[in-house]
């Protein structure tokens, strides 16, 4: 007989034998782009607070003011009595911001993407998603029920083929990709697919959790998934759409039904980093050249967003290079399978309008001697 004790410890041996097993390390984030590890101050290259409002003062005191005034929980999900004024405002800013009539907010990223695909498309119906789409779009896609085929990651022509053979045998077709891809800080071509997806009378479906900001709002997709967790430096999710949509969404979506809502302080601070990053696009453009100096420097094709992979192949070497980074005063995450595919181990670094151009040089500067 098999223990529960004997089954994970064998599941644990397993994967550090793969180099695949997860650990926490203890941080603190004092600053956006520094943290403080075992009492040694790192420079951080690995925080999706891409533009510094996680730790801005006027985001800071947005949430104490909230908490303040409404206290930390929110006391019961919003369909009950956890629905606080600053949902309706964060909701109206955002639809406003993305170009849309309306918004939902759930409670992550990751909730607004399990919550809203099954809500969408069923059993009968079918998805086509790139094949690099992230884990929640796919974990939304498996909840659903309906038939999930993948694209070639950003090939139109691979979705075209896929909706020309299979589309007519389905009811409902949803389209699936991410604006900028999380593991490769690549872009989507959003507008193309948003044209055959209309063309072939299917719904597309993107998730905006690395754009907002970087990226230019594109009003013509109908159903506009994104994080406030990351550029925003809050917490929580949304899905931008139409009123109707909306409505809809609301009425179905058990991620967003059975869960409780968000605290006043995480709303309010959204709200303040949205109105920082809609007067202040200069963060935005700051943290895009921040990546472009360094694939510059580094002699890599130039970013498209504020993230750069560095892929290295296997998991051993990957778990090295971030090891010597760390000694010399970098943190920067190594992306092991299955976050990225088998043979693609990376180091993956984001870059923030905190960054200095110094630490950007130092960081390409040992980078290079250490791999030589
Ligand atoms: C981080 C991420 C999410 C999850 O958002 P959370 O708010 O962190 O739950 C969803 N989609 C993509 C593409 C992401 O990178």
């Amino acid at each position: 007989m098999q223990t529960l004790e004997s089954f994970a410890e064998l599941e644990v041996e397993e994967l550090q034998k793969e180099q695949l097993l997860r650990s926490f390390s203890e941080n603190e984030r004092h600053n956006s782009a520094r943290i403080l590890r075992n009492d040694k101050e790192l420079i951080s290259f690995c925080c999706n607070d891409y533009f510094g409002l996680s730790q801005h003062p006027v985001v800071k005191q947005a949430a104490i003011e909230a908490t303040e005034k409404y206290g930390i929980g929110s006391g019961a999900s919003r369909y009950i009595s956890g629905n606080h004024p600053y949902y309706d405002l964060l909701e109206k800013k955002l639809a406003a911001y993305k170009g849309t009539e309306a918004a939902l907010v759930f409670g992550s990223g990751y909730l607004a993407n399990i919550g809203t695909i099954p809500a969408l498309v069923g059993k009968g119906d079918l998805i086509i998603a790139d094949k690099l789409a992230h884990a929640c779009l796919l974990d939304g896609a498996k909840l659903s029920g309906a038939k999930l085929l993948r694209f070639k990651h950003n090939d139109i022509e691979a979705c075209r083929r896929i909706l020309e053979t299979h589309r007519q045998d389905y009811q409902k077709c949803l389209i699936i990709t991410e604006t900028i891809f999380s593991m490769d800080g690549d872009r989507a071509p959003v507008s193309e697919l948003a044209t055959i997806a209309k063309q072939h009378d299917s719904w597309l479906l993107t998730d905006d959790a690395h754009g907002i900001g970087v990226l230019e709002p594109h009003p013509e997709v109908p159903l506009q998934i994104g994080t406030l967790s990351k550029g925003l430096g809050s917490y929580g999710g949304y899905l931008c759409a139409s009123q109707k949509v909306i409505d809809y969404v609301r009425n179905k979506a058990r991620s967003a039904i059975f869960s409780t809502a968000l605290p006043p302080a995480t709303v309010a601070a959204a709200i303040a980093s949205l109105e920082i990053l809609e007067k202040e696009p200069e963060r935005a453009e700051n943290a895009l050249e921040n990546a472009q100096y360094f694939t510059k420097l580094m002699g890599l094709e130039q970013a498209q967003s504020t993230i750069v992979p560095y892929i290295v192949g296997d998991e051993r070497t990957a778990l090295d290079l971030a090891k010597k980074l760390e000694e010399a005063g970098f943190l920067v995450s190594a992306i092991r399978p299955p976050t990225v595919p088998k043979g693609t181990a990376r180091l993956r670094f984001t870059f923030s309008s905190e960054h200095s151009r110094d630490s950007i040089e130092n960081l390409s500067r040992i980078l290079q001697t250490r791999t030589r």
